[in-house]
């Protein structure tokens, strides 16, 4: 049984987690610190499974957490991202309505955009053809965001651990949480059948799709819980007569969180279509049953269910255009709303599926929109870190740091 004694302990090394490791080391560099993960490797869930886009920070409701951190966010991965030479597509966004009906959400997005310091300008038909020869617009407009990037996720994630372990930051991989005592700030871990204990000064806690389970044992955020959507990919066949320099992205339901299948290249000169956003059966469930949990599961349908219902939040709206999208023929038909010319034939099944760590308030019925934390007297918990919060971990973590107890 080992001991370790820690000023600051992280539990989670995705994005969220490696970025703090890496702020806390920048502006405190005598704490010590350690990261702990559940996997014997850093990357295996959100963080490494992401379309890797670098959003402008166009969506977000002037105002939220969103749009505080994500523009400033987005700039600051990218430099550290051309400083460290790890590849970067500057490619720009567009925004396009898949039905005319919502072409005036674009006056909506391009207002949003603006207030929140995101460069973006509407286009018209012209400039939308030469911007995306093989993309529809419905209603002749689009919205152009030449700031949006696309990074590598995993190649991200690889430099900074190497980076935070060359600053001293200690990992420990493969270690899950098995109790926690608080009014002690002590941790109980489990790796591979040891047993190690860590006493820390302060905790934060970015499990992603764990955080409210790893929260609700610090007796916080019992009003929410996780619902996992999962995100599938197709990659497009190379042999398709398509050509995609930049990203092409529908205009969004606002009364969800989730973007919409879209056309993404990447640094390596692939394009993706996805992801998708369908109920998963499990946090974990990547692939078939793997991952199930089959309580998790019939409670998150039944939550669906009564929300159709209600219709709170536009769920029947969601119900009707995206729950489905993991059979072949109704994503095809969603990816044809933007590539008209697209057939059955030219997506390629893609080993890529990530799951978003969606929260879910029990109070008022809806899918939570913005990043949360709760705090305890000494830990900080980061719930609902759903898209942008890669984009955004640089920023985002600041602002996490500046609200925990560890700055007063
Ligand atoms: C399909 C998809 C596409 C997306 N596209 C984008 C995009 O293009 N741009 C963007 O900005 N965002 C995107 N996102 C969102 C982005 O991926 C997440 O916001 C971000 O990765 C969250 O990072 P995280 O560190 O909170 O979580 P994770 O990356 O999930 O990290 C959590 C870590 O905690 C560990 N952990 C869990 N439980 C425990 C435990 N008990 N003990 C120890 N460790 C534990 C896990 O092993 C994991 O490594 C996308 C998300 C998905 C799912």
């Amino acid at each position: 049984m080992s001991e370790i004694s820690t000023d600051v302990a992280i539990l989670g090394g995705g994005m969220v987690g490696m970025a703090l490791a890496h702020q806390l080391n920048e502006r405190y560099s005598d704490l010590s610190i350690t990261l702990v993960d559940k996997e014997p490797e850093i990357g295996r869930h959100s963080s490494g499974r992401n379309s890797g886009v670098l959003h402008a920070g166009i969506y977000y409701p002037p105002g939220s957490l969103k749009a505080k951190v994500c523009v400033q966010g987005a700039k600051r991965l990218r430099a550290w991202c051309e400083a460290e030479g790890l590849p970067v597509l500057d490619c720009g966004k567009v925004i396009a309505p898949q039905a005319v009906e919502l072409d005036s959400q674009l006056e909506l997005l391009l207002e949003r955009g603006r207030a929140n310091g995101a460069e973006v300008r509407l286009i018209d038909y012209e400039e939308f053809q030469e911007r995306v020869p093989n993309g529809r617009t419905a209603s002749g407009r689009a919205l152009w965001s030449p700031g949006t990037c696309v990074v590598k996720p995993k190649i991200v994630l690889q430099r900074l651990e190497q980076r935070l372990r060359e600053r001293g930051v200690s990992f420990v991989l493969g270690a899950a949480v098995s109790d926690v005592s608080p009014d002690i700030r002590q941790l109980n871990l489990n790796h591979s059948g040891e047993s190690s204990t860590v006493s820390y000064g302060h905790l934060f806690n970015s499990t992603g799709l764990q955080a409210d389970r790893i929260a609700k044992l610090f007796g916080l955020g019992y009003d929410c819980t996780l619902l996992p959507f999962k995100g599938l990919y197709w990659q497009l066949d190379p042999r398709a007569p398509f050509n995609f320099s930049t990203n092409l992205y529908p205009v969004p339901d606002l009364n969800v969180p989730f973007l919409g299948v879209h056309v993404t290249p990447s640094p390596d000169g692939s394009i993706s279509l996805g992801p998708t956003a369908i109920p998963a059966l499990g946090r974990e469930n990547y692939r078939g049953l793997d991952g199930l949990e089959p309580l998790m599961a019939l409670e998150f349908l039944g939550d669906l269910a009564s929300q159709w219902w209600r219709n709170a939040g536009g769920f029947r709206q969601y119900a009707k255009e995206q729950a489905l999208h993991g059979l072949k023929p109704l994503f095809l038909k969603a990816a044809q709303a933007l590539v008209p010319d697209l057939r059955s034939e030219h997506l390629i099944p893609s080993q890529k599926v990530g799951i978003r760590a969606q929260l879910y308030d029990r109070r008022s019925g809806t899918l939570v929109q913005d990043f949360r934390l709760e705090h305890g007297p000494s830990s900080t918990h980061v719930l609902n870190a759903i898209s942008p919060a890669f984009t955004a971990s640089f920023s985002l973590v600041d602002l996490i740091i500046n609200e925990s107890t560890l700055a007063s």
